[in-house]
């Protein structure tokens, strides 16, 4: 499970950084944090982070999507090759090449996290899947198990992932000499150019199948679906990424499988609102249960509780139930829920009813208005008077002793 720290606090920078101070930044903290001085235990995890915080912030269109939508906003655009494709690392590539694996340096790899140094591709590490899961407020109230179906490319049994037909193997490629490269010469009016390309028969493999599993047809992969139970942590919110480790698609043979990456949405509630830890609701009450005050029944994630409500309480005023809201991730205690109140104003009254609030108002001296930033008590007397048409219009100022 990796909860992401900020991009920009992880460089240090504002978030209106200039793209200088974004690459100063970086390479201060990469010198810093450099896994062959630093004593660190974890330098090579701190620089990969800081590594993948610079990748993003100087790239502007990538840095204008986490901008806007946060690190889901790159997460569901960009595979982590993706990440650090094209960025300018300033003569670091070579220990992140070292961390991740060959092929880094060369702009186009960055496939083989596990895979030697090697002028020939070694085994590929299997490719890291995101799986996007909608949960519900509940279940990431609370914590939950959610079995998810993940299809993905496993190795085949019958080949074990050689792509070789049973009992037949692989032969070294006659092309390269098993090189898995080819080495042309190139003669320039400025003298003679040698560049390297991948051999075109195994792919930079070294190896050639001659005859095909016919499972796999020689791919060596098959596609298979697997159940896999997603355990969603209490208080998760929208945008948390779940690491599945080794739950991605298989590398070759003796290179490691990828990672799943699920990552959560938490589905809007019909009735509660989140902000934070906090849980926000809107709770109606009558108009006499505003002037007297009682106790009323209010749902929360925790069940139905009572709020007392004061006598005198305004429409809109906010009440707080301590420790309602959604668990802390990670963490002790809980939100709270915060109930706003709306008080109802009677719209459709008997004539009992509208006789009884005559009365009511005419107690009040037809000053029933009179409190403090004008409540409760100024639209019911409103709605009073516009529904008693033929009677006088409001002859005090509801505001004044
Ligand atoms: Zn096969
Ligand atoms: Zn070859």
């Amino acid at each position: 499970m990796s909860t992401q720290r900020d991009y920009y606090e992880i460089l240090g920078v504002q978030k209106d950084a200039s793209e200088s101070e974004i690459k100063k930044a970086y390479r201060k903290l990469a010198m810093t944090h450099h896994p062959d001085k630093s004593k660190e235990p974890d330098a090579e995890e701190k620089f990969k982070e800081i590594s993948e915080a610079y990748a993003v912030l100087s790239d502007k269109e990538k840095r204008a999507q986490y901008d806007q939508f946060g690190h889901a906003g790159i997460d569901s655009r960009y595979s982590t090759e993706d990440i650090f494709r094209n960025a300018d690392f300033g003569g670091f590539e070579d220990i992140l090449e070292h961390i991740f694996g060959g092929g880094f340096g060369g702009f186009g790899g960055f496939g083989g996290f596990g895979s030697q140094r090697s002028s020939r591709r070694g085994p590929m590490r299997g490719s890291d899947l995101r799986y996007d899961l909608e949960i519900t407020l509940e279940q990431a109230a609370f914590g939950d198990s959610v079995p998810i179906q993940v299809p993905r490319a496993k190795n085949c049994e019958s080949c074990e992932g050689t792509g070789a037909k049973a009992g037949t193997s692989a032969v070294t490629c006659s092309k390269c000499g098993g090189s898995g490269q080819m080495t042309h010469a190139r003669n320039t009016p400025f003298g003679r150019f040698m560049t390297t390309t991948t051999c075109d028969q195994c792919h930079g493999t070294g190896k050639v199948i001659e005859s095909p599993c016919p499972e796999c047809h020689g791919s060596g992969k098959v596609r298979k679906t697997k159940k896999i139970a997603v355990k969603i942590p209490k208080g998760a919110d929208t945008g948390l990424r779940l690491k599945v480790t080794g739950e991605g698609e298989d590398g070759d043979p003796g290179a490691p499988s990828g990672d799943l990456y699920v990552v959560l949405h938490v589905r809007p509630h019909e009735m509660f609102d989140r902000v934070g830890d906090d849980i926000i609701l809107e709770q109606s009450i009558s108009f006499g249960q505003a002037a007297l005050g009682g106790s009323v029944k209010v749902p929360t994630l925790h069940g139905e509780v009572k709020m007392n409500i004061k006598e005198g309480t305004q429409t809109h005023s906010v009440l707080r139930l301590k420790g309602k809201g959604m668990p802390h991730l990670h963490g002790h205690g809980q939100g709270d829920q915060l109930v706003k109140v709306i008080v109802e104003t009677p719209a459709k009254l008997t004539k009992e009813q509208k006789k009884a609030l005559m009365e009511f108002d005419k107690l009040s001296g037809g000053n029933a208005g009179n409190n403090k930033g004008g409540g409760v008590f100024d639209k019911v007397k409103d709605a009073f008077d516009s529904l008693l048409a033929d009677d006088e219009s409001p002859k005090s100022n509801p505001h004044t002793e």
